[in-house]
């Protein structure tokens, strides 16, 4: 089976691309780093990725048009390359979850049945295709009835393959109709596969073999307009960096230091979610409705999900809403240990695992809630304050004594 030419082109992460280009594709990395830089059309390919790690670090969710298609295999073996020279888990992140939202914009702009149907072969999935569409069934919205029709179906071990790190609950199995071992799928939701296999296949060149690593940027650095480059990408990340550390340290109470506040549950979260890690179904409410019940503005709530692979700001605008006006409680300590969501072992917690003094000296309160957790913290951080004020004042005062 052969798909066209310039669907590698235009999705240069499809497995044909060794196929078509083993010129290019067999090349050792240094030998197509130095050829790449020995042409004349260099410098544009240079811009390019430099407008994809930029793109990537300020969380936007597509690529600015590559202004000469014909360079989208260089930019994307380049890209690759520097993402494993770079070793950085939160630029690799960034990289994935932006390249394969491109992806997915594209297939979805290119709105062409058979181009998917091409990808899904070359990608080696097992999918039939229904031209015209088939209907498999009816989705009730509101009053109306919505039928159900789709182009594809696929089977159900390549579905599960694929769908095993997305996190939506609609995307179980259970979820959708099965038959004869095939499930119905819509084509967006193929599409969106699809992205994960992307995403995926840029996240899997990070390497453990960091002595490797080290004597390959080493032979690629003597490269200059490669070295160029990496600097350049480095000194972007130093600065752009600075301001994403601080954006979970939104101020919500004055202090500047409000992260110390929150418990090891809360930090892990916003910790996975700066790295651009997906999170589980329950991490997302339980992390939306924390943050509303210390009145977070909607819009912030909002960003904390910005680096994630599927993020998408109208849906999720749209959730946070609906919690703020439902007024979720967020879920309490021993929910969260079910669920495997507590991190006080992890974290070594003395609050979370030793408890908190109570009005009876000799008893100790067990932690039972996070947002309990931020209070405990928030008291004794004014009472810290408050002590410190007095020991100045009565320092003073002695030193005052002693000179008068
Ligand atoms: S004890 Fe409660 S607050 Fe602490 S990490 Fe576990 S769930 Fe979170």
């Amino acid at each position: 089976m052969s798909i066209p030419t310039d669907l590698v082109n235009r999705y240069p992460w499809l497995p044909s691309l060794k196929r078509f280009y083993s010129d290019i594709a067999d090349k050792l990395p240094s030998e197509f780093i130095s050829d790449i830089f020995s042409k004349s059309d260099s410098k544009q390919i240079s811009e390019h990725i430099l407008i994809i790690f930029e793109s990537a670090f300020n969380n936007l969710e597509d690529i600015p048009n590559l202004k000469d298609e014909n360079l989208s295999i260089q930019v994307y073996i380049l890209l690759n390359i520097l993402v494993y020279t770079l070793d950085n888990k939160l630029i690799t992140n960034r990289i994935a979850n932006l390249y394969s939202k491109d992806a997915y914009s594209k297939m979805e702009r290119d709105n062409s049945e058979s181009a998917l149907y091409d990808i899904c072969l070359d990608l080696e999935l097992r999918v039939n295709f229904y031209d015209p569409p088939i209907r498999y069934g009816n989705k009730m919205l509101k009053d109306n009835r919505e039928k159900q029709v789709t182009n594809f179906t696929i089977y159900y071990i390549d579905y599960l393959k694929l769908a095993s790190h997305l996190r939506d609950e609609y995307r179980k199995l259970a979820h959708n109709p099965l038959e004869n071992g095939y499930v119905y799928i819509k084509n967006r939701s193929l599409m969106r596969l699809i992205q994960e296999y992307v995403r995926n296949k840029i996240l899997i060149e990070e390497t453990e073999d960091k002595a490797s690593l080290k004597s390959f940027l080493e032979e690629v650095l003597k490269i200059q307009e490669f070295k160029e480059l990496y600097e350049k990408i480095n000194s972007i990340w130093a600065k752009r960096k600075e301001d994403f550390d601080f954006t979970f340290k939104i101020d919500i109470t004055g202090k500047t230091d409000i992260l110390k506040l929150y418990p090891p549950c809360v930090k892990e979260i916003l910790k996975k979610a700066g790295e651009g890690q997906n999170l589980v179904h329950y991490e997302r409410l339980f992390i939306v409705w924390f943050l509303l019940a210390l009145e977070y503005p909607v819009e912030k709530v909002v960003d904390v999900f910005s680096t994630l692979p599927d993020f998408d700001r109208e849906k999720t605008n749209y959730q946070v809403e609906y919690a703020k006006k439902k007024k979720y409680v967020p879920y309490q300590c021993s929910t969260l240990q079910s669920i495997t969501l507590c991190m006080k072992e992890k974290y070594k917690d003395k609050l979370c695992q030793e408890g908190y003094g109570s009005k009876e000296l000799t008893e100790r309160k067990k932690l039972n809630h996070p947002l309990n957790y931020v209070r405990i913290k928030q008291y004794r951080d004014e009472k810290e304050e408050e002590y410190l004020k007095n020991k100045a004042k009565r320092e003073l005062e002695e030193s005052q004594k002693q000179n008068g």
